[in-house]
């Protein structure tokens, strides 16, 4: 089984986390198509190499002397080759990287030479063969992510390959220019890869061990989640967590493969894995809770509206005029709510109202704001009686007011709608319940 291995900045930050590196492929003969991001932070206070390089390009950009900077950005390099004994000198690379910032060639190519240098390095210290992610990640003219012809440059230039490192976070344009993915994007990187290669899985090191249930910042060291679907995955990074690019999930899943996330600095742990399906329980009923402050719920009455045809399209309407999409829209017999981004609302909030008047002649309108939504996800929650029983008990329990409830059609989420003060409290209310 082939397996694609991408690494995070923080666990190539150095010649001491390069070796945990190199233990960990070395262990598995498997991983043999490795994904490096740039060098990351140290310590809490430190620089990521890629910001250096984008301070380091502006300064080129405007004519300054860069060469501090450069000086810089080389320094992390070469503490990486001599740490690790390596007979290897970046001499010839940074004399191409320097000219290339005096002629202005852009900020992307700048930035990508994170990824490139630490590329090299790896390639030198495992003594894979370094395949230059220019030559097959490619974006189209309008700078789009060219998914189809990248997956056929992956799969022909990497099959004969037994085993390659292949730099994270940037591809080339049709004219040869570099051009990089969004922050974080050699999460993309190594899912191209494992989607190219047919990876029987993508492992992406990182430095926690796999998802939190919870947020940390809410609940004090919250279990971490054993197997996660793709799709609970989505409803909690849309609700907030913050988890995987969702760009970054589309090239496994879409061929199958599971993502491991896994911890460099505690390699022993399993982490969590993310898979398209499961018959696998999870543990505490729920797989996790997220959720997100600042909406706002609009509130339309009218008399008999359940008996008038396109009343619903009417008021949604209004919204779309301004460009403001609804998250939710709990509805009673004479009544249905819209829940909105508050900071996308805020702005046209007397425009829009003038809208629903003209367009649905409602009776009342009522708006309510600083609301936080609170998604309970679980593919456990369709065969277990009483979740939602027991999230409600919880938060009655937690004093805490419940503005709106959703269930989703799949039962895999059940969506909340509380006051912002109340969402960290009710959050705990339902971590309590379930998991401690
Ligand atoms: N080095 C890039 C960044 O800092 C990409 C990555 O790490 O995935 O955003």
């Amino acid at each position: 089984m082939k397996k694609v291995v991408k690494f995070g900045g923080s666990s190539l930050a150095s010649s001491a986390q390069f070796k945990k590196v190199g233990a960990i492929i070395r262990a598995d003969v498997n991983r043999r198509f490795v994904v490096p991001s740039a060098p990351g932070k140290r310590f809490r206070e430190d620089v990521k190499v890629t910001d250096m390089l984008y301070h380091c390009y502006s300064v080129a950009e405007q004519d300054g002397d860069f060469t501090e900077e450069l000086k810089n950005i080389r320094a992390r390099y070469d503490e990486i080759i001599s740490g690790l004994g390596l007979d290897f000198s970046l001499d010839e690379e940074f004399a191409v990287i320097e000219q290339n910032f005096r002629d202005k060639i852009g900020t992307d190519y700048a930035a990508s030479r994170g990824e490139y240098l630490n590329g090299k390095i790896m390639s030198g210290y495992l003594g894979f063969e370094f395949v230059d992610a220019a030559e097959i990640v490619r974006f189209d003219e309008d700078g789009v992510f060219d998914s189809e012809k990248t997956n056929s440059l992956v799969s022909d230039r990497l099959a004969g390959c037994e085993c390659a490192v292949i730099p994270g976070f940037y591809g080339s344009m049709p004219d040869g220019s570099i051009k990089t993915f969004s922050r974080g994007g050699s999460d993309i990187t190594g899912a191209i890869i494992a989607r190219g290669v047919r990876a029987g899985i993508y492992e992406n090191w990182t430095d926690v061990s796999g998802f939190l249930l919870t947020d940390p910042r809410i609940v004090k060291n919250p279990v971490s989640i054993n197997t996660i679907t793709y799709r609970e995955l989505r409803e909690l990074s849309y609700m907030g967590a913050s988890v995987l690019h969702d760009a970054s999930i589309f090239p496994v899943r879409k061929a199958g493969i599971p993502i491991n996330i896994r911890n460099t600095n505690k390699p022993e742990d399993p982490g969590t894995m993310i898979v398209k399906t499961t018959g696998a329980k999870s543990k505490y009923t729920i797989t996790g809770i997220a959720g997100r402050k600042g909406f706002v719920a609009i509130t339309v009455e009218k008399d008999m509206m359940n008996s008038e045809v396109g009343f619903g399209r009417k008021v949604l309407e209004a919204f779309e005029q301004y460009g403001i999409s609804f998250e939710h829209m709990p509805s009673g017999i004479d009544t249905l709510s819209v829940f909105v981004e508050q900071s996308a609302f805020e702005p046209k909030e007397q425009e829009v109202i003038a809208a629903i008047n003209r367009m649905a002649q409602p009776d009342v309108i009522t708006i309510d704001t600083d609301l936080s939504l609170i998604a309970v996800v679980g593919r456990g929650m369709r065969d277990a009686r009483g979740t939602a029983g027991r999230v409600f008990t919880s938060l009655a329990n937690a004093r805490v007011n419940v503005r709106m409830i959703d269930q989703g059609s799949d039962e895999e989420n059940i969506i909340i709608g509380v006051k912002d003060e109340d969402f960290e409290p009710a959050v705990r209310a339902i971590y309590d319940e379930f998991v401690r």
